[in-house]
């Protein structure tokens, strides 16, 4: 008995240390490893570059007024606009959105794309859905209360990119940023409410989740065609409509399928309006002088330092000051100054890890560009120029 007892003991002892020993040899199966090999980059000049909005509500949303989806594209197309994404709230129509945004006769234009959505409108939180074809809406709307695994399911069904709204705040994203393909960084012209969105952007990306980042102006209002039509919320057209801001995308060709792929890859910069400048993100991996990748774009660290370029196309300010705010893995890493001009760009070297991932994405300040049809957006957006998506190292695609 006692000599049993013993035994026991002695094994107990045994495998006490045995307990110890394995925690002191823990072994994170989950800690950076050498990634994979990673797809190709695509080609940096093969595209073309398309601007939208991606959050707009028309006479469909009952939130809205004066505001036909006639008047919406009009104005789109009157500015130049190439894409636009009218996402009116589902919960308006109980889900059929098919029968109700898609189906107006409005629903049509010549030269701006038409991306089939809608704000999937839910007691935790909002998000639009993009589609290139007519998918059955319906569904996504019909799982708004389920637990994330049967909605991301659904998701993954219907082929949708799925992108959280407004993420802080009223109506905040209460789901898993896992089944979203995107984020609104950017939500109307007031610039200065997004903070909470950038943070917890930078917070999804830093931890691995490459996440594009995007604007949506959620104008709700229009311009009335009488004046006995106007409601309390006319005034906003004056400074929140179409563009405000503008997202744009760089697509492989004209076609709603290039927009909807481009705006997953991330190869998407923000801009305050339609004619202010636009953020371009590149690096030279190999400082040849000549760049190998841009925003979006996903690289394995060769442990070597690599030439970063920043450039703003379009119009700036002759001789103006732009300042470029450069974020690494959540952290303010550089700030650049440029001058506007007919080249407005800066350069930076840094040498991104070998092992574990790494991040850079920039921002811009310097003087508004007016947008004459929307007059009181360059107030609200103060000195926001614009903002860049993501440079990425060794992001696991298969995340
Ligand atoms: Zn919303
Ligand atoms: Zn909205």
């Amino acid at each position: 008995m006692r000599f049993s007892l013993f035994l026991r003991a002695m094994v107990l002892t045994a495998s006490l240390s045995s307990a110890a020993l394995a925690q002191t040899e823990h072994v994170n199966p989950w800690s950076p490893v050498n990634v994979a090999p990673l797809p190709p980059i695509s080609s940096l000049s093969d595209g073309v570059w398309l601007k939208g909005d991606l959050h707009l509500h028309s006479r469909h949303s009952k939130d809205s007024s004066n505001n036909s989806e006639a008047k919406i594209i009009g104005f789109a197309e009157s500015v130049g606009m190439d894409y636009l994404a009218i996402t009116d709230h589902d919960n308006h129509v109980q889900g059929d959105v098919a029968h109700n945004t898609w189906t107006d006769t409005e629903f049509k234009s010549n030269s701006v794309l038409l991306l089939y959505g809608a704000e999937w409108t839910t007691t935790r939180g909002h998000g639009n859905a993009f589609s290139a074809r007519p998918y059955d809406h319906q569904r996504l709307y019909d799982v708004r209360d389920q637990r994330d695994i049967v909605i991301g399911a659904v998701k993954k069904e219907l082929g949708i990119h799925l992108s959280a709204n407004h993420p802080s705040g009223k109506d905040h994203f209460g789901f898993s940023y896992d089944m979203v393909d995107s984020i609104e960084v950017w939500n109307s012209a007031v610039w200065s409410k997004n903070a909470n969105a950038i943070m917890i952007w930078d917070d999804m990306l830093s931890s691995g989740r490459k996440l594009t980042g995007r604007g949506g102006s959620d104008s709700h209002h229009g311009t009335p065609d009488t004046p006995e039509q106007a409601t309390k919320n006319t005034y906003q057209r004056q400074a929140n409509y179409v563009g405000t801001p503008t997202t744009w995308v760089y697509a492989k060709e004209r076609t709603l399928q290039a927009v909807v792929d481009a705006l997953t890859n991330g190869r998407v910069a923000v801009s305050a309006n339609p004619y202010a400048p636009r953020v371009e993100f590149y690096a030279d991996l190999d400082q040849d002088g000549k760049m190998d990748m841009m925003m979006g774009d996903d690289a394995k660290a060769t442990g070597k330092p690599a030439t970063f370029r920043i450039q703003l196309t379009g119009n700036t300010v002759p001789g103006a000051q732009y300042t470029l705010h450069v974020v690494k893995d959540g952290n303010p890493f550089k700030t650049l100054q440029a001058t506007g001009g007919k080249t407005t760009m800066a350069e930076f070297t840094d040498t991104p890890q070998e092992l574990g991932r790494t991040y850079y994405r920039v921002e811009v300040e310097g003087p508004p560009t007016a947008y004459p049809q929307v007059p009181g957006s360059t107030a609200l957006n103060g000195n926001m120029v614009g903002l860049s998506n993501p440079i990425y190292f060794n992001f696991d695609p298969n995340f």
